[in-house]
């Protein structure tokens, strides 16, 4: 399979390079020349969700050096348990995502890419720096996948006042090979530093950079994989397809929905759920596309509105008529955020995190509205990520699975930064 940029320059590479270094050469990011197609009968024997994905994957490694290495991966990104459960409503379902070592869904994906690059790492490389921006938990997410990883080093970018005490403590307690900078900014200001800096020709030929952000194919394809194994455990015991609501910032989850759509997986209609930042919500109400600032909402690892892999979707179009006639998107307020994980418990049976009670909200309306079918809400985060908000929600404490506890005990470290790519540059270079 060959890789090509979404700007249209005939740059074109295989998937090795395209996972070592995230962004194409032209700035534009990745994606596979062709879609390769399934029937859900192509999936008979294969039940467990490394299984699905070393299947589903199989044809995006075809040939290349990670063949062989393809169903090791796909049981190191699935080494944790996926739940697909019924909420109390006739037909309305929940994948949890969470169950890995930070705690959200980002784990996955990070797993797999930090393991695809391990396996081609050859001694006497030189390091490589894994530079990743977060609006939370994709820095968890990337600097337990490379913790102690030899050969690497993480540096993580994150926005001060922009994710929750606990988020930034997680973030500081890995040491070792991770550094946090705490970026006096916004994520935009973060993502653009990174993207700044990997796209810097003089830091490039003194370092070794990659990144880790959702616009790495490396973390995008695995994540098609939970969808594909939860539409196909719902196909088999129902013959019927499963729609999704999806949690949505940057929409690397949600572009991985619609991929296993693409390729034939039984899913019959992907709903975005945003927060207050609603640049997704506008363009598919028929506004134009314009990206905004990010504001600061309750589900802070969305709080994006410039998402990245946007340039993605349009690629994947004829043009964006197209794009809307088959997703849509809708934004949910704080204040019904703050109503729905209130009554999640009641109404549904689950206590969600503030971004998974986003797609919640969204399920609500859909029924209100009087859809009918089968509809999966997914679980993006575990709740005790953000006790500050669901505690008083919930009216009680709630318990960090047993990983994330761990880290939260460790002491936390992280550097101050100002959001300028200069500073970056010299972080850089002189922790090498
Ligand atoms: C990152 C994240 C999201 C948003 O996912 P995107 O792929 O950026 O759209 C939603 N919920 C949680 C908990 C996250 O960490």
């Amino acid at each position: 399979m060959r890789y090509l940029s979404t700007r249209g320059t005939s740059i074109e590479t295989g998937i090795v390079p395209a996972l070592e270094s995230g962004l194409a050469p032209d700035g534009g990011l990745y994606l596979p020349e062709r879609l390769p197609e399934f029937a859900p009968g192509d999936f008979a024997g294969h039940h467990d969700p490394a299984a699905v994905c070393t299947h589903l994957l199989a044809p995006f490694f075809a040939e290349s050096p990670l063949a062989g290495a393809l169903p090791a991966l796909c049981t190191e990104a699935f080494g944790q348990p996926l739940l697909l459960d019924r909420l109390r409503g006739a037909g309305d379902f929940v994948l949890e995502l969470f169950h890995g070592p930070t705690a959200a869904f980002k784990d996955i994906g990070a797993r797999f890419l930090a393991a695809a690059l391990s396996t081609l790492r050859r001694p006497g490389d030189p390091m490589q720096t894994i530079l990743v921006a977060t609006s939370g938990d994709t820095g968890g997410a990337v600097a337990a996948a490379f913790h102690r990883r030899a050969g690497f080093r993480v540096v993580i970018l994150y926005p001060r006042f922009g994710v929750s005490p606990r988020q930034a403590q997680q973030l500081g307690a890995f040491a070792d090979n991770v550094q946090a900078l705490s970026v006096n900014g916004t994520f935009d200001d973060c993502q653009r530093m990174a993207k700044a800096a990997l796209g810097d020709a003089n830091l490039r030929a003194r370092l070794r950079l990659g990144t880790a952000n959702s616009i790495s194919l490396g973390r995008l394809l695995p994540q098609a994989a939970y969808y594909a194994w939860a539409s196909l455990e719902h196909w088999r015991a129902s013959g019927a397809p499963l729609s999704f609501v999806v949690p949505t910032g940057n929409l690397g989850n949600a572009l991985a929905a619609l991929l296993a759509k693409r390729m034939g997986l039984p899913i019959a209609r992907i709903v975005l759920a945003c927060n207050a930042n609603d640049t997704l919500p506008r363009f598919f109400s028929g506004q134009p596309y314009a990206p905004q600032p990010s504001r600061a909402t309750l589900a802070n690892a969305m709080d994006v509105g410039a998402p990245s892999n946007f340039e993605r979707l349009r690629a994947l179009y004829p043009n964006d008529d197209a794009i809307r006639a088959d997703l849509s998107a809708i934004a949910v307020e704080d204040d019904e955020i703050r109503g729905t994980l209130t009554t999640a418990r009641a109404r549904h049976g689950i206590e969600p995190c503030p971004h998974t009670a986003c797609a919640l909200n969204v399920l609500e309306r859909l029924r209100s509205q009087g859809d009918v079918g089968a509809w999966c809400i997914v679980a993006t985060a575990h709740p005790a990520k953000f006790p500050e908000i669901v505690e008083p929600a919930f009216g009680h404490a709630v318990a960090a699975p047993a990983a994330l506890a761990r880290l939260l005990e460790q002491p936390s470290r992280s550097w101050p930064m100002e959001p300028d790519l200069r500073a970056l540059q010299t972080r850089l270079l002189a922790a090498t």
